[in-house]
């Protein structure tokens, strides 16, 4: 479609409100950045996006980007939580999917030569792949769904420090797991502590850049540091969660759906029974996800204290922070000079709040908290802090990626998975180790935009501010 964007400011695009629009809708990129969005159904999700009973103040798309089921990945939208509405798809099918990152006093020299040793041994112990088989054997779904990472503390996979280092510390205390249907949970049954395939990854990296010193000392980051960065979300528990409501939504509410031009927007009314269970639910599959990344942190503290032959505390492998980026969240904004309850959702957007929120851990409460932003396994990643203009910009938000830039079709078409291993090893010394090569193809370096871009446009609106920047050791994949 053809749409008019007006620059606002620099890497400020907004869509004039018109028509049945409810709010008007901003994207914020840089030329180029806004030039590949225009690429795909991107504009018109959003467009679509802007009818959603109950948004406020603009429908926003982050500058990483991309056309979703419905709603855009790197889309963000709050709505008010009393007479609006909630969308699955405006979450995402991954509910809860996100980063985490663990430290280490590990310097690159350290490792260097144990690559090879490293990535094997990791790829042997952290589950990967599409089926089932996770570190927790016909777990206690239910038990997880309600408890969160705290469950994984008590049962010796974490310590009580970890907790404070994780959004909403690891915990939504409205998950219902009567909410979750017994197909979802006999999905996660035996997926709780597994990576998945495709996009989600385990990577050790080195710190390259600081930006900021005195934010980096405050995360304990420092040059040539050796962290990990782990992404994965709910695996099938989550997805079923997403597909049971959207399917109940759809059936339950469609004078709403009518109204909507997309089905895939698919909306409960706040207030509405479905909407509360739905987002009980979803809460659930979010303690689900915090767990499954609690419990591949296990693992990897585990193959660390083999590799390097210490224990994970002399190698203070502690959690720098574990943020989401497929989300909703019933939050406090300020609109038109007044505070109301929103359901923030963001999907492929990572919450980046600044100094002073009350949700910060006290650690994070004076600076802001890590903001975590993955690149590719050839580029660099990015810690950020929540920026002092993200609340009134963005409801408190900012990217979770580079973005893809085409199809996986696409991708396996333009790359060849060993070809680009043998690459990334003899050019990069990054040493990827995949379930199938097919996957690495999907996600070679190139099918993604440029991540200093993203970030780029993220530093300078001051919605998420560059503190550091990694690059990859090695890297597995599902
Ligand atoms: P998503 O959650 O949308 O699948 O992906 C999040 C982001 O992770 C992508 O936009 C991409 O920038 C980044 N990414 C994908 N694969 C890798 C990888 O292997 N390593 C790193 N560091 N980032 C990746
Ligand atoms: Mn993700
Ligand atoms: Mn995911």
């Amino acid at each position: 479609g053809e749409f008019t964007l007006k620059r606002v400011q620099e890497y400020v695009w907004e869509m004039p409100q018109e028509g049945d629009m409810r709010v008007p809708a901003r994207v914020l990129a840089s030329e180029e950045l806004l030039s590949e969005i225009k690429e795909d159904k991107t504009l018109t999700q959003l467009h679509n996006t802007t009818q959603l009973p109950g948004i406020q103040e603009y429908a926003l798309c982050m500058p990483d980007g991309h056309q979703g089921y419905g709603f855009p990945v790197g889309g963000v939208a709050g709505i008010d939580a009393e007479d609006g509405c909630i969308s699955p798809g405006a979450v995402g099918y991954d509910i809860n999917c996100g980063v985490r990152m663990v430290k280490t006093n590990l310097r690159y020299e350290d490792i260097q030569g144990t690559e090879e040793d490293l990535v094997n041994a990791l790829f042997a112990n952290v589950p990967t792949g599409l089926g089932g088989g996770g570190v927790v054997n016909n777990a206690p779904v239910e038990e997880i769904l309600e408890r969160g990472v705290e469950w994984a503390v008590e049962e010796g996979y974490g310590v009580e420090t970890d907790l404070a280092h994780c959004e909403d510390e690891g915990f939504r205390a409205e998950a219902d797991a009567t909410a979750v249907s017994q197909k979802a949970k006999d999905r996660g049954r035996n997926q709780a502590g597994s990576l998945g395939s495709g996009n989600h990854f385990l990577e050790v990296q080195r710190v390259t850049d600081i930006y900021d010193d005195n934010v980096a000392a405050e995360f304990g980051l420092s040059k040539d540091q050796i962290v990990v960065l782990i992404h994965c979300g709910s695996r099938g528990l989550g997805h079923q969660v997403c597909t049971d409501y959207l399917r109940d939504i759809e059936q339950t509410h469609e004078g709403l759906l009518n109204q909507l031009p997309d089905k895939e927007l698919a909306a409960a009314p706040a207030g509405s029974r479905l909407a509360e269970e739905y987002y009980r639910a979803m809460c659930g599959a979010i303690n689900f996800a915090w767990t499954n990344r609690q419990l591949i942190t296990h693992q990897t503290r585990q193959v660390f204290e083999r590799v390097f032959d210490r224990s994970w505390q002399e190698m203070e492998m502690e959690l720098l922070y574990d943020v989401s980026h497929n989300i909703a969240k019933k939050e406090l904004h300020t609109i038109d000079g007044e505070q109301k309850e929103l359901f923030v959702h963001r999907k492929g957007a990572t919450r980046a709040f600044p100094a002073g929120r009350p949700e910060l851990p006290p650690a994070y409460r004076d600076v802001g908290q890590p903001v975590i932003i993955p690149g590719s396994m050839g580029a660099g990643s990015y810690i950020l802090r929540g920026g002092e203009q993200s609340l009134d910009e963005t409801f408190g938000s900012t990217a979770h990626g580079a973005g893809r830039l085409m199809s996986r079709t696409q991708a396996k078409s333009e790359y060849w998975g060993e070809d680009v291993m043998d690459d990334l090893r003899e050019q990069n010394q990054i040493y990827v180790k995949a379930e199938s090569g097919a996957t690495v193809a999907e996600e070679a370096p190139g099918v993604y935009k440029d991540i200093d871009d993203v970030v780029t446009v993220s530093d300078t609106l001051g919605i998420g501010d560059k503190v550091a920047r990694t690059y990859p050791v090695c890297n597995i994949k599902g």
